[in-house]
């Protein structure tokens, strides 16, 4: 039996850790979380994501427009200067 009626976990919503290959569905938490009071606008996430997840904003920051292509490949954290990209995923 798997339905454990009221096992009071508030957010059921939590991030699954990725196994494996990861799909972002509709509904789920961003892949990212992106600090926007770190990031500076410098444009190396976007330009650098091999699926082309973000769009930039009016201030040139990064938008998670297509989180449905985003493979958790790392990239654009690693390659963030000012660490403003995590990911609760990995
Ligand atoms: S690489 Fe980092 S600082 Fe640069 S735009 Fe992306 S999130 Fe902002
Ligand atoms: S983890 Fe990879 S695919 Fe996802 S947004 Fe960053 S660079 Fe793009």
């Amino acid at each position: 039996m798997s339905n454990t009626g009221s096992d009071s976990t508030a957010d059921s919503k939590q991030a699954p850790k990725a196994s494996g290959k990861f799909k972002w569905q509709q509904g789920d938490p961003l892949p990212l979380e992106i600090n926007m009071k770190w990031c500076k606008a410098c444009n190396i996430c976007i330009a650098l994501c091999p699926k082309q997840v973000f769009e930039p904003d009016r201030d040139g920051k990064p938008v998670q427009a297509r989180p449905e292509d985003c493979t958790l490949c790392t990239i654009c954290w690693v390659h963030c200067p000012d660490l403003a990209i995590t990911s609760s995923y990995k």
